[in-house]
């Protein structure tokens, strides 16, 4: 609205206040601002087997070759690890080349068995996103695995999309230890700000989402809501463990401290 506001005045006027606006912001609440990062699977939802199932028919759509992935443990990994280590298993030439049309293929699928009656948001998260998303210093985002179209079928499906209007994703980067620096650059690129990484905080279910938060300095905390137990996400080095996010007063306060 204030934006709308100053883009109606003269382009001189304009170009100050707009400065001093951004000025005003990145010593104001940006500053003190934390930047939440979610995991999808697991972590906000069960897709009920369709991203496997999806991945598996893509497979074989393109290699002729059914249940690819069945020996192949896919938590905390990218879309396009799992398919390269999918395409390395089978004995498959790999080529940056089939990636395109592979998930083409997946998404296609993916829309359509992501309408099944064993899919669901994990206990408490929606309490916790409407409690998080109502805190002006806390900003929202994904930090997932998925291809960014996978990532968006999911979400929607579970009315969830309208939580994040940010996030890195499978497809910025196969090695999802890259996935938190992608994340504070477009964090910049939105808000004209450079949060500090230990103003981050990942969020997810694996040891893979810990590891990926931890060179940074980022807060990690772990839920064991997916196949990964208490204990071992404790003795993978979780800052904070929790059983589920059901208990939306203990979850925030570790955001907000
Ligand atoms: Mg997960």
């Amino acid at each position: 609205m204030r934006y709308a506001f100053f883009r109606a005045l003269r382009p001189a006027v304009h170009t100050t206040i707009r400065l001093r606006l951004t000025c005003g912001l990145s010593n104001g609440y940006l500053k003190n601002m934390k930047f939440i990062l979610f995991d999808i699977d697991c972590t906000l939802i069960d897709s009920g087997g369709a991203g496997t199932k999806s991945l598996d028919l893509a497979f074989e759509e393109m290699f002729s070759i059914s249940d690819a992935f069945k020996n192949i443990n896919m938590a905390g990994k990218t879309d396009l690890g799992i398919i390269r280590e999918g395409i390395n298993l089978h004995g498959i030439e790999y080529s940056d080349e089939v990636i395109p049309g592979f998930c083409e293929t997946y998404i296609k699928h993916l829309r359509h068995y992501i309408n099944n009656d064993r899919g669901h948001i994990k206990a408490g998260v929606m309490e916790a996103l409407e409690t998080l998303r109502q805190d002006e210093g806390l900003t929202l985002g994904l930090l997932t695995g998925n291809i960014a179209e996978g990532a968006g079928i999911k979400l929607e499906h579970f009315g969830l999309n309208s939580y994040f209007k940010i996030g890195a994703f499978g497809d910025d980067d196969e090695n999802r230890n890259n996935l938190l620096p992608i994340a504070v650059d477009k964090f910049h690129k939105q808000h004209s700000h450079r949060i500090s990484y230990s103003d981050c905080v990942v969020i997810g279910d694996t040891p893979m989402d810990i590891r990926c938060s931890k060179p940074y300095g980022a807060l990690s905390i772990a839920v064991a809501t997916g196949p990964y137990s208490f204990d071992a996400l404790s003795d993978a080095g979780a800052d904070v463990v929790l059983g589920t996010l059901e208990d939306t007063k203990r979850f925030v306060s570790f955001l907000i401290r």
